[in-house]
């Protein structure tokens, strides 16, 4: 069976998490979350960088720091993950939906400026399998009318937009680091600050609502209750993991982009018969291997591939499932069709990606598909 992800253990986790428990000091903040924090900030430049339980959470973060209130519009793409919309959902905002483009699940940013009206506080890119969206437009749209940017980087961990970090254009940016991203901690995000008026609010913020943070580096000589805030921060065990992953990162990363090479040669022979398209990343992006789909033509075929693929003992998935159109946001949505959301909900698949798949089950992925479509059972 080749499964269609598997977490990789790059060898010092269990270590790191014996050292951190060592310490006596297995809450938040502890010397691995430092560790982690200083390596964003040295090797991606983020200014500000803290760990959190999720990427959830960070987005829930950053929906309180730009203080989001009832009513306040956010515009965020619908091919996404809940959490994106959610963590604005859940402060009252009216999430305003914006469609992909045709030829990538990332927000069209040409349909940006007709969603804003005088309630738009925010927009939320999502680069979408480690893929950049057209920053420099969206930040020139969002200076023009008095935005905040929050990228949602769940995905795009070690890939640039014009050579910058994803991560660090917007004013803030959310990073996962769940079992089925590249870098993981099995439950585990990160909040990056690029607006520096952020830092201090967010400290309170993930401590609580409470001043913890400055009576730790002695600033205060007590803390209390400063503003609303939840328990964001993770245990300091699950930085210990987290940073064994980070001390390979340069591997893991060569790794997964070389099996997504594979994949993209060994898949562009029925590519060019038409019958699948290829993921298409533009000039001014990169690929960090996150995720390797193609789309089929149709959602009756994307089926009847799954089920082939699963009969060869190999699983895919497809995700998402259209936010605007899900059981919660239904009847709230404004009724404009999003065709090329459901494009991509319809006929996107998402074959196994992960750093222990081999180049000969990438091989045998490729030609199994191959098959299904000279077979003709399409
Ligand atoms: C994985 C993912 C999330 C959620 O990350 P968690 O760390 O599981 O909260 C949010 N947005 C996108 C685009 C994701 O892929």
């Amino acid at each position: 069976m080749i499964p269609f992800n598997k977490p990789y253990l790059s060898g010092k986790e269990l270590q790191y998490i014996g050292e951190a428990v060592n310490s006596m000091k297995i809450s938040g903040d502890g010397i691995f979350t430092k560790k982690c924090h200083d390596f964003f900030e040295s090797n991606f430049g983020f200014k500000k960088c803290l760990l959190t339980t999720s990427c959830t959470d960070a987005l829930e973060m950053a929906a309180i720091l730009i203080d989001i209130q009832p009513g306040d519009e956010v515009i965020i793409p619908s091919f996404t993950f809940v959490s994106t919309a959610n963590a604005f959902a859940l402060r009252g905002a009216k999430i305003v939906f914006v469609d992909s483009m045709t030829n990538h699940p990332n927000m069209d940013v040409s349909k940006i400026e007709a969603l804003i009206t005088a309630k738009t506080k925010a927009i939320v890119p999502v680069h979408y399998a480690g893929v950049a969206c057209e920053m420099d437009e969206i930040m020139r749209i969002a200076s023009n009318h008095n935005l905040y940017v929050i990228e949602d980087a769940a995905q795009a961990i070690d890939s640039y937009y014009k050579g910058k970090p994803l991560g660090s254009i917007g004013h803030l940016s959310a990073f996962s680091f769940h079992e089925t991203k590249n870098i993981i901690s099995g439950e585990g995000g990160m909040l990056v600050i690029n607006d520096s008026k952020f830092n201090d609010r967010a400290e309170i913020i993930r401590e609580k609502g409470t001043n913890r943070s400055r009576f730790f580096r002695g600033e205060v000589d007590k803390y209390g209750w400063v503003d609303i805030g939840s328990s964001f921060l993770p245990s300091d065990i699950i930085a210990a993991f987290l940073y064994a992953q980070l001390e390979h990162i340069h591997q893991i990363q060569t790794r997964r982009k070389n099996l997504w090479n594979l994949y993209y040669s060994g898949l562009q022979k029925i590519a060019n018969t038409g019958k699948i398209h290829l993921p298409e990343i533009n000039s001014n992006a990169t690929n960090n291997g996150h995720m390797f789909y193609i789309l089929t033509e149709s959602f009756e075929q994307r089926t009847a591939l799954i089920n082939y693929l699963k009969d060869c003992k190999i699983y895919s998935v497809f995700h998402y499932l259209s936010l605007h159109v899900s059981p919660y946001f239904s009847d709230k949505h404004d009724g404009r069709e999003l065709n090329n959301t459901e494009q991509f909900e319809q006929r996107l698949l998402r074959l196994p990606m992960f750093y222990e798949l081999t180049e000969e089950q990438v091989m045998y992925t490729c030609e199994t598909i191959e098959k299904f479509y000279e077979s003709g059972s399409n």
